[in-house]
Protein backbone atom coordinates (compact mmCIF):
# COMPACT_ATOMS: atom_id res chain seq x y z
CA UNK A 1 0.00 0.00 0.00
CA UNK A 2 2.95 2.51 1.26
CA UNK A 3 4.54 2.52 -2.53
CA UNK A 4 1.45 3.48 -4.35
CA UNK A 5 2.83 6.33 -6.72
CA UNK A 6 -0.15 8.54 -6.50
CA UNK A 7 -1.41 7.65 -2.76
CA UNK A 8 -3.15 10.66 -1.59
CA UNK A 9 -4.05 12.51 -4.67
CA UNK A 10 -7.17 13.45 -6.21
CA UNK A 11 -7.67 13.13 -9.79
CA UNK A 12 -10.50 14.11 -12.26
CA UNK A 13 -10.11 12.36 -15.62
CA UNK A 14 -12.57 13.27 -18.94
CA UNK A 15 -13.95 11.14 -21.68
CA UNK A 16 -12.96 8.39 -18.74
CA UNK A 17 -16.09 6.21 -20.10
CA UNK A 18 -14.41 4.22 -22.38
CA UNK A 19 -10.57 3.70 -24.27
CA UNK A 20 -7.80 5.74 -23.25
CA UNK A 21 -9.51 8.11 -20.29
CA UNK A 22 -10.82 4.35 -18.72
CA UNK A 23 -7.30 3.30 -18.53
CA UNK A 24 -6.02 6.35 -16.78
CA UNK A 25 -8.96 6.11 -14.22
CA UNK A 26 -8.15 2.63 -13.63
CA UNK A 27 -4.68 3.28 -13.65
CA UNK A 28 -4.71 6.03 -11.21
CA UNK A 29 -6.59 3.90 -8.79
CA UNK A 30 -4.85 0.76 -9.00
CA UNK A 31 -2.23 3.96 -7.64
CA UNK A 32 -4.16 4.73 -4.72
CA UNK A 33 -5.81 7.82 -6.19
CA UNK A 34 -9.48 8.77 -5.80
CA UNK A 35 -11.16 9.86 -9.45
CA UNK A 36 -13.57 11.81 -10.23
CA UNK A 37 -14.67 9.85 -13.43
CA UNK A 38 -16.30 12.17 -15.90
CA UNK A 39 -17.65 11.48 -19.38
CA UNK A 40 -20.97 12.35 -22.10
CA UNK A 41 -21.79 8.73 -21.88
CA UNK A 42 -23.81 8.51 -18.57
CA UNK A 43 -24.42 4.78 -18.68
CA UNK A 44 -20.92 3.65 -19.53
CA UNK A 45 -19.60 6.29 -17.33
CA UNK A 46 -20.93 5.09 -13.98
CA UNK A 47 -20.53 1.79 -14.50
CA UNK A 48 -16.71 1.94 -14.69
CA UNK A 49 -16.77 4.35 -11.46
CA UNK A 50 -18.87 1.38 -10.18
CA UNK A 51 -15.96 -1.09 -11.04
CA UNK A 52 -13.33 0.91 -9.34
CA UNK A 53 -14.91 0.74 -6.20
CA UNK A 54 -15.30 3.62 -3.38
CA UNK A 55 -12.31 5.36 -4.60
CA UNK A 56 -13.79 6.24 -7.66
CA UNK A 57 -17.28 8.74 -8.43
CA UNK A 58 -19.14 9.37 -11.87
CA UNK A 59 -19.98 12.77 -12.63
CA UNK A 60 -21.07 13.93 -16.25
CA UNK A 61 -19.32 16.56 -17.69
CA UNK A 62 -19.36 17.78 -21.08
CA UNK A 63 -16.08 19.13 -21.56
CA UNK A 64 -17.48 21.87 -23.83
CA UNK A 65 -19.72 23.40 -21.40
CA UNK A 66 -18.04 25.96 -18.81
CA UNK A 67 -20.60 25.51 -16.11
CA UNK A 68 -20.25 21.89 -16.12
CA UNK A 69 -16.56 22.13 -15.70
CA UNK A 70 -17.13 24.92 -12.40
CA UNK A 71 -19.59 22.38 -10.99
CA UNK A 72 -17.58 19.15 -11.39
CA UNK A 73 -13.94 21.13 -9.77
CA UNK A 74 -16.47 22.56 -6.94
CA UNK A 75 -17.78 19.03 -6.58
CA UNK A 76 -14.31 17.88 -6.29
CA UNK A 77 -12.77 20.43 -3.46
CA UNK A 78 -16.36 19.98 -1.72
CA UNK A 79 -15.53 16.45 -1.44
CA UNK A 80 -12.05 16.26 -1.24
CA UNK A 81 -10.47 19.82 -0.14
CA UNK A 82 -8.07 19.63 -3.09
CA UNK A 83 -7.61 18.31 -6.93
CA UNK A 84 -3.79 17.11 -7.68
CA UNK A 85 -4.53 15.78 -10.98
CA UNK A 86 -6.55 16.94 -14.46
CA UNK A 87 -6.41 14.57 -17.06
CA UNK A 88 -8.15 16.31 -20.38
CA UNK A 89 -8.65 13.10 -22.42
CA UNK A 90 -12.33 13.39 -24.14
CA UNK A 91 -11.77 14.07 -28.35
CA UNK A 92 -13.44 13.46 -31.00
CA UNK A 93 -11.88 13.04 -34.51
CA UNK A 94 -14.82 14.24 -36.47
CA UNK A 95 -15.89 10.83 -38.07
CA UNK A 96 -18.03 9.78 -35.53
CA UNK A 97 -21.50 11.13 -36.28
CA UNK A 98 -21.22 12.12 -40.11
CA UNK A 99 -18.33 10.53 -42.46
CA UNK A 100 -18.21 14.04 -44.14
CA UNK A 101 -14.98 14.91 -45.65
CA UNK A 102 -12.28 16.45 -43.21
CA UNK A 103 -9.87 17.75 -45.75
CA UNK A 104 -9.00 21.19 -45.89
CA UNK A 105 -11.02 21.81 -49.45
CA UNK A 106 -14.09 19.83 -48.57
CA UNK A 107 -14.61 19.97 -44.80
CA UNK A 108 -17.47 22.10 -43.78
CA UNK A 109 -17.26 24.97 -41.25
CA UNK A 110 -19.74 23.24 -38.81
CA UNK A 111 -17.82 20.28 -38.80
CA UNK A 112 -14.24 22.07 -38.24
CA UNK A 113 -16.17 23.85 -35.56
CA UNK A 114 -17.10 20.62 -33.91
CA UNK A 115 -14.06 19.00 -34.13
CA UNK A 116 -12.47 22.13 -32.28
CA UNK A 117 -15.26 22.74 -30.22
CA UNK A 118 -15.01 18.99 -28.10
CA UNK A 119 -10.66 19.06 -28.92
CA UNK A 120 -9.50 22.85 -28.49
CA UNK A 121 -12.26 24.25 -26.20
CA UNK A 122 -12.95 21.81 -24.27
CA UNK A 123 -8.99 21.48 -23.14
CA UNK A 124 -8.89 25.35 -22.70
CA UNK A 125 -11.98 25.24 -20.19
CA UNK A 126 -10.22 22.01 -18.72
CA UNK A 127 -6.53 24.18 -18.09
CA UNK A 128 -8.64 27.02 -17.08
CA UNK A 129 -10.64 24.88 -14.18
CA UNK A 130 -8.34 23.07 -12.82
CA UNK A 131 -5.58 26.07 -12.64
CA UNK A 132 -8.41 27.70 -10.14
CA UNK A 133 -8.80 24.31 -8.56
CA UNK A 134 -5.26 23.63 -8.30
CA UNK A 135 -4.88 27.23 -6.64
CA UNK A 136 -6.15 25.58 -3.11
CA UNK A 137 -2.60 23.53 -3.03
CA UNK A 138 -0.43 25.26 -5.32
CA UNK A 139 0.41 22.24 -6.87
CA UNK A 140 -0.94 19.66 -9.27
CA UNK A 141 -0.47 18.16 -12.46
CA UNK A 142 -2.60 18.92 -15.54
CA UNK A 143 -2.07 16.17 -18.43
CA UNK A 144 -3.36 16.93 -22.00
CA UNK A 145 -3.72 14.05 -23.90
CA UNK A 146 -2.98 15.30 -27.72
CA UNK A 147 -1.87 13.50 -30.26
CA UNK A 148 0.93 12.67 -33.29
CA UNK A 149 -1.61 14.36 -35.40
CA UNK A 150 -0.87 17.50 -33.34
CA UNK A 151 2.73 17.06 -34.62
CA UNK A 152 2.24 16.52 -38.15
CA UNK A 153 -0.36 17.79 -40.93
CA UNK A 154 -3.50 15.05 -41.82
CA UNK A 155 -4.57 15.81 -44.88
CA UNK A 156 -8.12 13.44 -44.08
CA UNK A 157 -8.33 15.04 -41.06
CA UNK A 158 -7.57 18.86 -41.05
CA UNK A 159 -9.99 20.21 -38.18
CA UNK A 160 -8.33 17.01 -35.64
CA UNK A 161 -4.71 17.59 -36.58
CA UNK A 162 -5.74 21.48 -36.15
CA UNK A 163 -7.48 21.00 -33.18
CA UNK A 164 -4.68 18.49 -31.15
CA UNK A 165 -1.76 21.08 -32.93
CA UNK A 166 -3.55 23.68 -30.41
CA UNK A 167 -3.66 21.65 -27.76
CA UNK A 168 0.42 20.85 -27.98
CA UNK A 169 1.03 24.56 -27.95
CA UNK A 170 -1.64 25.40 -25.25
CA UNK A 171 0.10 23.22 -22.65
CA UNK A 172 3.35 24.83 -22.99
CA UNK A 173 1.42 28.45 -22.25
CA UNK A 174 -0.15 26.95 -19.34
CA UNK A 175 2.81 25.43 -18.32
CA UNK A 176 4.53 28.88 -17.85
CA UNK A 177 1.40 30.50 -17.24
CA UNK A 178 1.31 28.35 -13.77
CA UNK A 179 5.07 28.99 -12.91
CA UNK A 180 5.10 32.34 -13.51
CA UNK A 181 2.61 32.52 -10.64
CA UNK A 182 4.69 30.67 -8.24
CA UNK A 183 2.62 27.36 -8.59
CA UNK A 184 3.93 23.80 -8.72
CA UNK A 185 1.34 22.97 -11.30
CA UNK A 186 2.76 21.48 -14.32
CA UNK A 187 1.06 20.76 -17.27
CA UNK A 188 2.25 18.36 -20.55
CA UNK A 189 0.46 16.87 -23.58
CA UNK A 190 0.85 13.42 -24.06
CA UNK A 191 1.21 12.61 -27.54
CA UNK A 192 -0.35 9.18 -28.96
CA UNK A 193 -0.81 7.63 -32.32
CA UNK A 194 -2.61 4.70 -33.20
CA UNK A 195 -4.16 3.03 -30.07
CA UNK A 196 -6.61 0.17 -30.15
CA UNK A 197 -9.51 2.01 -28.84
CA UNK A 198 -13.42 2.44 -29.68
CA UNK A 199 -12.26 5.55 -31.47
CA UNK A 200 -10.82 3.80 -34.68
CA UNK A 201 -13.80 1.65 -35.03
CA UNK A 202 -15.77 3.67 -37.81
CA UNK A 203 -12.34 3.54 -39.76
CA UNK A 204 -11.59 0.07 -39.06
CA UNK A 205 -15.17 -1.45 -40.14
CA UNK A 206 -15.80 -5.00 -39.78
CA UNK A 207 -16.12 -8.23 -41.97
CA UNK A 208 -12.82 -9.13 -43.79
CA UNK A 209 -11.51 -5.75 -44.29
CA UNK A 210 -10.86 -5.21 -41.05
CA UNK A 211 -7.43 -7.22 -40.41
CA UNK A 212 -6.55 -5.38 -43.62
CA UNK A 213 -7.33 -2.04 -42.15
CA UNK A 214 -5.50 -2.92 -39.15
CA UNK A 215 -2.49 -3.74 -40.97
CA UNK A 216 -2.52 -0.39 -43.05
CA UNK A 217 -2.62 1.35 -40.36
CA UNK A 218 0.00 0.41 -38.44
CA UNK A 219 2.39 -0.41 -41.83
CA UNK A 220 4.55 2.57 -41.30
CA UNK A 221 4.61 2.23 -37.35
CA UNK A 222 8.05 1.01 -36.49
CA UNK A 223 6.68 -1.67 -33.67
CA UNK A 224 4.30 -2.77 -36.33
CA UNK A 225 1.45 -2.97 -34.15
CA UNK A 226 -1.27 -0.74 -32.40
CA UNK A 227 -0.59 0.44 -28.89
CA UNK A 228 -2.33 -0.28 -26.11
CA UNK A 229 -4.70 2.10 -23.56
CA UNK A 230 -2.76 0.47 -20.83
CA UNK A 231 0.52 2.07 -22.33
CA UNK A 232 -1.03 5.28 -22.98
CA UNK A 233 -2.26 4.89 -18.81
CA UNK A 234 1.63 4.22 -17.38
CA UNK A 235 2.48 7.77 -18.94
CA UNK A 236 -0.57 9.17 -17.44
CA UNK A 237 0.72 7.95 -13.72
CA UNK A 238 4.25 8.54 -14.30
CA UNK A 239 2.62 12.30 -15.11
CA UNK A 240 1.05 12.56 -12.47
CA UNK A 241 2.88 11.22 -9.68
CA UNK A 242 5.72 13.30 -7.81
CA UNK A 243 8.29 11.35 -10.00
CA UNK A 244 7.46 13.89 -12.76
CA UNK A 245 7.48 16.58 -10.58
CA UNK A 246 10.25 18.32 -12.59
CA UNK A 247 8.67 17.70 -15.70
CA UNK A 248 6.53 20.80 -17.68
CA UNK A 249 5.72 21.98 -20.52
CA UNK A 250 7.16 19.14 -22.22
CA UNK A 251 5.19 16.76 -24.89
CA UNK A 252 5.69 12.98 -24.74
CA UNK A 253 5.29 11.03 -27.70
CA UNK A 254 3.72 7.54 -27.65
CA UNK A 255 3.57 6.21 -30.74
CA UNK A 256 5.55 3.20 -31.46
CA UNK A 257 8.53 4.92 -32.82
CA UNK A 258 6.46 6.24 -35.61
CA UNK A 259 7.76 9.98 -35.07
CA UNK A 260 11.25 9.14 -34.86
CA UNK A 261 10.97 8.68 -38.91
CA UNK A 262 10.81 10.35 -41.68
CA UNK A 263 8.21 8.15 -43.02
CA UNK A 264 4.42 10.53 -43.24
CA UNK A 265 2.35 9.23 -45.46
CA UNK A 266 -0.76 7.79 -43.30
CA UNK A 267 -3.20 10.71 -44.48
CA UNK A 268 -6.21 7.95 -44.93
P1 LIG B 1 -12.78 7.05 -27.46
O1 LIG B 1 -13.61 7.58 -28.55
O2 LIG B 1 -12.62 5.58 -27.32
O3 LIG B 1 -13.29 7.62 -26.03
C1 LIG B 1 -13.52 8.99 -25.90
C2 LIG B 1 -14.55 9.20 -24.81
O4 LIG B 1 -14.75 10.63 -24.71
C3 LIG B 1 -15.90 8.59 -25.11
O5 LIG B 1 -16.43 7.96 -23.97
C4 LIG B 1 -16.74 9.78 -25.52
O6 LIG B 1 -18.12 9.63 -25.24
C5 LIG B 1 -16.15 10.86 -24.66
N1 LIG B 1 -16.48 12.19 -25.15
C6 LIG B 1 -16.68 12.62 -26.42
N2 LIG B 1 -17.03 13.91 -26.44
C7 LIG B 1 -17.04 14.33 -25.15
C8 LIG B 1 -17.34 15.55 -24.53
N3 LIG B 1 -17.72 16.63 -25.23
N4 LIG B 1 -17.24 15.64 -23.18
C9 LIG B 1 -16.89 14.56 -22.44
N5 LIG B 1 -16.62 13.36 -22.97
C10 LIG B 1 -16.69 13.24 -24.32
O7 LIG B 1 -11.35 7.76 -27.62
P2 LIG B 1 -9.87 7.28 -27.27
O8 LIG B 1 -9.85 6.65 -25.94
O9 LIG B 1 -9.30 6.58 -28.44
O10 LIG B 1 -9.12 8.70 -27.23
C11 LIG B 1 -8.95 9.43 -26.04
C12 LIG B 1 -8.09 10.65 -26.39
O11 LIG B 1 -6.86 10.23 -26.96
C13 LIG B 1 -8.73 11.60 -27.41
O12 LIG B 1 -8.44 12.93 -27.08
C14 LIG B 1 -8.03 11.22 -28.70
O13 LIG B 1 -8.02 12.26 -29.64
C15 LIG B 1 -6.64 10.90 -28.18
N6 LIG B 1 -5.88 10.05 -29.10
C16 LIG B 1 -6.28 8.78 -29.36
C17 LIG B 1 -5.55 8.00 -30.22
C18 LIG B 1 -5.94 6.60 -30.55
O14 LIG B 1 -5.28 6.01 -31.41
N7 LIG B 1 -6.96 6.03 -29.92
C19 LIG B 1 -4.33 8.51 -30.88
C20 LIG B 1 -4.03 9.87 -30.55
C21 LIG B 1 -4.78 10.60 -29.67
P3 LIG B 1 -19.12 9.14 -26.44
O15 LIG B 1 -18.66 7.77 -26.78
O16 LIG B 1 -20.47 9.21 -25.83
O17 LIG B 1 -18.90 10.13 -27.56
Amino acid sequence: MGNKRLMGKVALVTGAARGIGEAIARAFVAEGAWVQVTDIDVEQGARVAASLGDRAEFLRLDVRDETDWREATDAVLRAHGRLDVVVNNAGITGFEGHAGPHDPEHASLAAWRSVHETNLDGVFLGCKHAIRAMRATGTGSIINISSRSGLVGIPAAAAYASSKAGVRNHTKTVALYCAGQGMQVRCNSIHPAAILTPMWEPMLGTGPERDANMAMFVQDTPLRRFGTPEEVAAMAVMLASDEACYITGAELNIDGGILAGSVAVPSH
